[in-house]
């Protein structure tokens, strides 16, 4: 739970610390089909935090024992590189990594038409290459670009990013220092298409008034990255 408070000031005069207003994101960038070897891949960037994902599949799912006759499945696997954040960070699978990785299967995948794969498999393989905050919110994102490269049948992209809380203030996506010396960090993924919410966590504490306010930033921010990734996507064509 956030609890900490920043000795810096994070708001000053409706300006951030690096100078955006309270409903602005991080400058971004977005890009498909970056990888030979995966069936579909995709990159996404906001800020300083970036991922890149690979999508393999859909393909017979092994063991058998683990296929559905009915649908096919989504694995995600969630990874923070070494070489990601300031402080080396333990390369291998971690707690945080694979709960990331099951709450985006579950993101991602009622947004695909498992059902016309029974007994398949579609892996999803999401790396963060660098992080300043937002990385499962990246990942997602360069994920679902990884998907819709592949021609997996959707339903619609799904679209990521965080609002928050600081100095008081409801907020769109915070970067490091924000997320650090913040109050509330509420990532949230959506089909901005039809405005269905497929994640949403949140970390600190808020009022309902406040929780309004930062899932309305949240909503506006996944229609600017949906406008990102189809930009993207239509490059590739
Ligand atoms: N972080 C880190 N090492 C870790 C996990 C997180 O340095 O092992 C940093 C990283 O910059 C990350 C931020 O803390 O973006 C916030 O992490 P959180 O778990 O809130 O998830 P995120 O906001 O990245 O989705």
């Amino acid at each position: 739970m956030k609890t900490m408070k920043y000795d810096k000031e994070l708001l000053k005069d409706g300006k951030r610390i690096d100078g955006r207003g309270i409903d602005d994101l991080r400058d971004m960038e977005a890009k498909a089909g970056i990888l030979k070897r995966a069936d579909g891949s995709g990159y996404f960037r906001m800020g300083k935090t970036e991922a890149i994902a690979a999508v393999f599949g859909p393909r017979e799912l092994h063991p058998q024992h683990k296929q559905k006759p009915q649908r096919g499945i989504l694995q995600c696997r969630y990874n923070l590189t070494p070489f990601s954040v300031d402080d080396r960070k333990r390369p291998g699978p971690s707690r945080r990594g694979k709960e990331i990785g099951k709450v985006s299967e579950g993101a991602l995948s009622s947004s695909i038409f498992l059902e016309e794969f029974p007994t398949a498999t579609i892996d999803l393989y999401m790396e963060v290459i660098s992080a300043d905050a937002g990385t499962r919110c990246v990942a997602l994102n360069a994920g679902s670009i990884a998907l819709a490269d592949a021609g997996v049948p959707m339903k619609g992209l799904i679209s990521a990013c965080a609002a928050g809380k600081i100095d008081d203030t409801p907020v769109l996506d915070l970067k490091g220092e924000e997320d650090m010396g913040g109050q509330v960090d509420l990532p949230i993924a959506m089909n901005a298409d039809t405005g269905e919410i497929t994640l949403l966590q949140m970390d600190g504490m808020t009022d309902i008034d406040e929780m309004d306010e930062m899932l309305e930033l949240a909503m506006k921010g996944c229609e600017k990255v949906a406008e990102k990734q189809k930009e993207a996507l239509m490059e590739t064509f």
